[in-house]
């Protein structure tokens, strides 16, 4: 399919679908996909290694900053399902995505200068337009200009089973309830933080996916990219 380069911001609440569903829109335009949460979660991996996050989940931001600031290598390699977030040599796909840094991402994520650094990051890797990018302020702060904008809305526990079972699947040991208690908090934590809160940009078409399979899901954003971009099925 044949479109003009644009953005494609999609935002949304936790677990949503809104990687999987960007993945297959960059596969059908040959476009970038960028995960954005993906680099909060490194950032978080970055921390907890580096000891800027004690046990009863305090941040010394002193320390993160400082390790922020010496440059931290975070860069995607491959793309599609062989794409993986790595830090400078060590692909970290796998560690990011654990229980342990679902639980304490959104704190680091309320971080201002966190947030400045994965812009940063993210306005470089998508320099080019031809991205689809997914996260919770894309459409609102990061690509406030993208010509696309897509806000991904599911019930909770549809949005619950479906995370347990892609960790199952990575062979995670998960509990349905812990699941869902997570990603509950972690959407009231980044729609009620004051930096770049989670919330839809006015001008973003919201989808509900809740019992929509990713074929529908297709049909509905080409339709939207025919009738807004004139988008052809032909090369
Ligand atoms: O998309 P994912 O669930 O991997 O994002 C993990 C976390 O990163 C979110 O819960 C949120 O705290 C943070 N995030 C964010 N802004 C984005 C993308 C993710 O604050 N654009």
């Amino acid at each position: 399919m044949q479109i003009p380069d644009i953005i494609i911001a999609i935002d949304g609440y936790s677990s949503t679908g809104k990687s999987s569903f960007a993945k297959l829109i960059a596969g059908e335009l040959r476009y970038t996909y960028l995960d954005s949460g993906a680099l909060y979660r490194g950032v978080t991996l970055a921390a907890m290694e580096g000891r800027c996050i004690s046990e009863d989940r305090a941040i010394d931001e002193t320390a993160l900053k400082a390790l922020l600031d010496a440059g931290l290598d975070l860069r995607f390699v491959g793309s599609g399902k062989e794409g993986a977030l790595y830090i400078g040599e060590r692909n970290v796909e796998k560690d990011i995505r654990s229980m342990e840094v679902a639980s304490l991402v959104s704190l680091v994520a309320a971080l201002p200068f966190v947030r400045a650094f994965v812009d940063m990051k993210l306005h470089e890797f998508g320099s080019g337009r031809r991205v689809v990018m997914d996260g919770r302020d894309i459409g609102t702060t990061v690509f406030p200009d993208a010509e696309l904008k897509i806000f991904m809305v599911a019930d909770a526990d549809v949005r619950a089973r479906r995370r347990a079972a892609e960790m199952a699947a990575k062979g995670e040991e998960v509990d349905l309830e812990e699941v869902k208690r997570n990603l509950l908090e972690r959407d009231y934590m980044d729609s009620h933080r004051e930096t770049s809160p989670l919330s839809r940009a006015e001008d973003a078409i919201v989808l509900d996916n809740s019992y929509m399979s990713f074929e529908d899901q297709m049909d509905w954003v080409k339709g939207i990219l025919s009738s807004r971009f004139g988008a052809s099925e032909s090369e």
